[in-house]
C-alpha cells in the first residue's frame, strides 16, 4: 500500500501489473510463436498393463520462449484459452502429432483438446481435414478431454462427442479424479477412455482406502467395457498396484519422460527387437 496525504491509503497492488503486463507480454510472444511454428511437440510413452510395451504416445505441446526458455503449458494454455489462440494451437498440435505418428506402425496417438477448442463450432470439421490432409487412420487418435465443458453444456458436448466418433477417432475423459467428474460420465457422454489423474496414483501412497476408492472406479469402467489409462506413475509399486486394480495402459516418469520424436522411434525401435 502508498501512502497518500495525511494518513490515507490507497490500494495499489504491484503484483497485480505485473502480473497484467506479463500475461499481455506472453500474449505477444506466444502469438508469433504460433504463426511461426515455433511450438513444438513431445511425446509420452503409454504403456500396455502386463506386457509392458509401448503401445501409445501422449503428445504435449512445448514452448521455449525467447529470452525465457521453457515455458509450462500450465501457464500458456490458460492465456491461449482466453485469447483465442486455442484453435490454432491446438490444430498445430494436432496436425503434427498426426504426421510424425505415421512414423510409429501400430501406436495410438493420443492429442490434448481445450474446453476452448471444443466450443468453436468448427472444431469437428477442423478435425476431420487434419485426419484427411495427413492421412492417418483415425482410429490410432485419441482426443483427451477434461469434463470442465461437459459440466457447462452437457447437451452440446454430448452432440460433438457424437460426430467426432462418426469421424473413427476415440474420446478419453482425462484427469478423472482431479474434479468433480464421476463414472457415470463415461456411459452419460459415451467416452471410449478413462485416464486416471495421477492425483490419484500419487494418494496410493497414503492411504489404504485410496487403493480401494481406485479399484472400485477401476472395476465400474472396465463393467462398461472403457479402458483404463493410469497416469503419473513414477516407481514400479504403483505400476504393480495399479496392475492389480485392473488397468489397462500405464503412463508415467517410470516408464518414460516426454520426449522428441526420434526418441520414440529409437524407443520403438529397441522394443521391437526384444
Ligand atoms: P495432462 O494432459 O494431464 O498431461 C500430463 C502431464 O503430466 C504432462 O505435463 C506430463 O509431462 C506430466 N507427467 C507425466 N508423467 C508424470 C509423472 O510420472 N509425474 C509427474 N509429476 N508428472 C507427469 P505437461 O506436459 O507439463 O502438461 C501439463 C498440462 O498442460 C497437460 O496435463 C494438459 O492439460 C496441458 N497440455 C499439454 N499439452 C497440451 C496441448 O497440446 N493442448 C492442450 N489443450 N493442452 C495441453
Ligand atoms: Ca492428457
Ligand atoms: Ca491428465
Ligand atoms: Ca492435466
Amino acid at each position: 500500500a502508498k501512502e497518500s496525504g495525511r494518513g490515507r491509503f490507497v490500494r495499489y497492488e504491484p503484483d497485480m501489473d505485473v502480473d497484467r503486463q506479463e500475461r499481455n507480454d506472453m500474449e505477444v510472444d506466444l502469438r508469433r510463436a504460433i504463426e511461426m511454428e515455433a511450438l513444438y511437440v513431445v511425446y509420452q510413452p503409454v504403456i500396455a498393463a502386463g506386457g509392458r510395451r509401448t503401445i501409445g504416445v501422449e503428445a504435449l505441446v512445448r514452448w521455449d520462449r525467447p529470452g525465457h526458455g521453457p515455458v509450462s503449458p500450465d501457464r500458456f494454455i490458460p492465456i491461449a484459452e482466453t485469447t483465442g489462440l486455442i484453435d490454432s494451437l491446438g490444430l498445430f498440435v494436432l496436425r503434427k502429432a498426426c504426421l510424425e505418428v505415421l512414423d510409429w506402425p501400430g501406436i495410438s496417438i493420443a492429442v490434448n483438446i481445450s474446453p476452448g477448442q471444443f466450443r468453436n463450432p468448427a472444431f469437428t470439421s477442423n478435425i476431420q481435414r487434419v485426419i484427411q490432409d495427413s492421412g492417418i487412420d483415425p482410429s490410432r487418435i485419441v482426443l483427451e478431454v477434461t469434463e470442465g465443458y461437459f459440466i457447462q453444456n452437457p447437451a452440446r458436448a454430448r452432440w460433438t462427442i457424437a460426430k467426432l466418433k462418426q469421424l473413427g477417432v476415440k474420446i478419453a475423459l482425462d484427469d478423472f479424479g482431479s474434479g468433480f467428474s464421476s463414472v457415470g460420465y463415461l456411459r452419460q457422454f459415451g467416452f471410449d477412455r478413462m485416464k486416471i489423474d495421477r492425483s490419484l496414483v500419487a494418494a496410493l501412497d497414503e492411504s489404504p482406502t485410496a487403493g480401494e476408492l481406485l479399484q472400485a472406479t477401476v472395476s465400474i469402467a472396465r463393467a462398461l467395457g472403457i479402458p483404463v489409462t493410469a497416469e503419473g506413475i513414477e516407481k514400479e509399486e504403483q505400476a504393480i498396484a495399479l496392475e492389480l486394480c485392473g488397468c489397462d495402459e500405464l503412463q508415467g516418469f517410470y516408464f518414460g519422460r516426454p520426449t522428441s520424436p526420434e526418441q520414440i522411434l529409437a524407443r520403438l525401435q529397441n522394443e521391437g527387437g526384444k
